[in-house]
């Protein structure tokens, strides 16, 4: 019975447009009616019937300790009783920048801001600012948010509603595309503010005559993983490190989703490129709405009140949210993610096995402790237009609803990743596991 869930939803698309306020939550891709949440615990959520699902979603990797932590929570009710928000300097802003600094190399300084999309947004800014330049490559298939200039071939919801701005007709991105090809991924978005961007395909290094000297900035997911999740090629990140100091331009890593979640510290550090600006959000808030951009201290000294470029934020760096972050961060130690990359290790092989053993073609796909499914191909997916071909067969939505009816939480959309997280035992992975096998079974008898 899902009586309360369908008129929570009801009166949800009353007030709130589509029922959600955020469109990657709907269930336009997959069908059926969203899940209302009533309160989560560890690797759980309960739904306002009284369902438990084991959340694969986690906030979309937000809470990698699992639902109400009792560490994050005592931590937080420390916190709250000391007011929550004062427009001052606090002292676990400060605690919780040094403790990033110290994890992430090149990173002298961070900003705080409230969401990730702020933390690209500001990023690109700031580059633009330093370098005196308009142009900004980024790669379709990676999502950095909803502002204007980035809402372009994005991945992720963005994807998931068709809404990817393929120009003209197609939507294959094979080479670097300029206007009028490049057009905005929604509506709402002039052409204009995204005539200085220019996407270019995942995994290839843009050509000399598209990375040039206008180019301020190139921004990238280093394991893009709202496209579901594709690692990069050997060579792609260095590549594009070379490429940039050869024009001047500035290497934006957007680990929103990848900071404290693929390692100790972040995605560089396992490939071995040092970008200029590092974006953050997702794991450092905790599950608190918080996000930072960081880099050298000669980069970072350009923003406002030092430098030029401003920048800013009533929220920002809030004291809960910093609570919640160091909180979360003191509990990430090397340990932490070994044990984390053991068990995202035999869940995507025991994930692959219970898809080709049910003869669904699938590819699982991971980086460190981030992986996703992708349906109707045996090949490595390397770019979106792959991506996006496997998300088009459809089979991803057939798939979540069986594993939903076996108490699974998968997100709603082909193109999110998956998020095993600290909270999920060996059991739950287990049960996961075996509600794969059958909805797998489901899926190919009704293919
Ligand atoms: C989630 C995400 C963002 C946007 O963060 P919000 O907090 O949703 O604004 C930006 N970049 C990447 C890589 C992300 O995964």
């Amino acid at each position: 019975m899902n009586d309360l869930n369908d008129e929570w939803f009801a009166r949800a698309q009353r007030v709130i447009p589509g029922g959600v306020d955020s469109p990657v939550r709907s269930f336009s891709s997959v069908g059926g009616t969203p899940v209302t949440v009533d309160h989560g615990k560890g690797a759980y959520l309960y739904d306002v019937d009284g369902h438990r699902y084991v959340d694969m979603i986690q906030s979309y990797g937000a809470v990698i300790l699992g639902h109400a932590d009792p560490g994050i929570t005592s931590a937080l009710y420390d916190a709250v009783s000391k007011g929550t928000t004062f427009g001052t300097p606090t002292r676990g802003e400060v605690l919780l920048a040094e403790e990033i600094c110290a994890r992430v190399p090149g990173c002298d300084q961070v900003r705080f801001v409230s969401s990730g999309t702020e933390a690209a947004m500001s990023a690109i800014r700031l580059a633009r600012g330093v370098t005196g330049r308009d142009r900004m490559i980024k790669f379709a298939g990676c999502y950095h948010g909803h502002s204007d200039g980035l809402l372009a071939k994005s991945g992720s919801g963005v994807a998931t509603m068709g809404l990817s701005g393929s120009g003209s007709g197609s939507g294959s991105v094979t080479e670097a595309r300029y206007l009028p090809d490049s057009l905005p991924g929604s509506a709402g978005v002039p052409v204009a503010s995204v005539s200085d961007t220019i996407i270019c395909p995942y995994n290839q290094v843009p050509s000399r005559d598209v990375l040039d000297e206008k180019v301020a900035c190139v921004i990238v997911e280093p394991v893009a993983a709202n496209m579901g999740v594709v690692p990069p090629v050997p060579g792609f990140l260095q590549g594009l490190r070379t490429a940039c100091n050869a024009v001047g331009a500035l290497l934006i890593f957007d680990e929103v989703i990848t900071g404290f979640r693929v390692a100790y510290s972040n995605a560089s550090t396992i490939c071995g490129v040092i970008p200029d600006i590092y974006c953050f959000g997702k794991v450092i808030g905790g599950g608190l709405p918080l996000a930072a951009f960081g880099g050298r201290t000669e980069l970072l000294k350009q923003l406002a009140p030092v430098g030029p470029v401003y920048q800013a934020g009533t929220l920002s760096g809030n004291p809960l949210a910093t609570a919640a972050g160091l909180s979360v961060l003191n509990r990430l130690d090397e340990d932490a993610f070994a044990a984390l990359a053991g068990k995202v290790d035999s869940f995507v092989a025991g994930l692959q096995a219970a898809l080709s053993d049910a003869g669904l073609e699938a590819t699982v796909q991971h980086y460190g402790t981030l992986c996703s499914m992708f349906f109707g191909t045996s090949n490595a997916v390397s770019d979106y237009d792959a991506a996006s071909a496997s998300a088009a067969t459809g089979i991803y939505s057939k798939f979540f609803h069986h594993m939903l009816d076996g108490g699974v939480m998968l997100p709603p959309g082909p193109y999110e990743a998956l998020f095993v997280g600290l909270a999920h035992s060996d059991a739950d992975l287990d049960y996961v596991l075996e509600q794969a096998r059958t909805a797998a079974s489901k899926t190919a008898m009704h293919l």
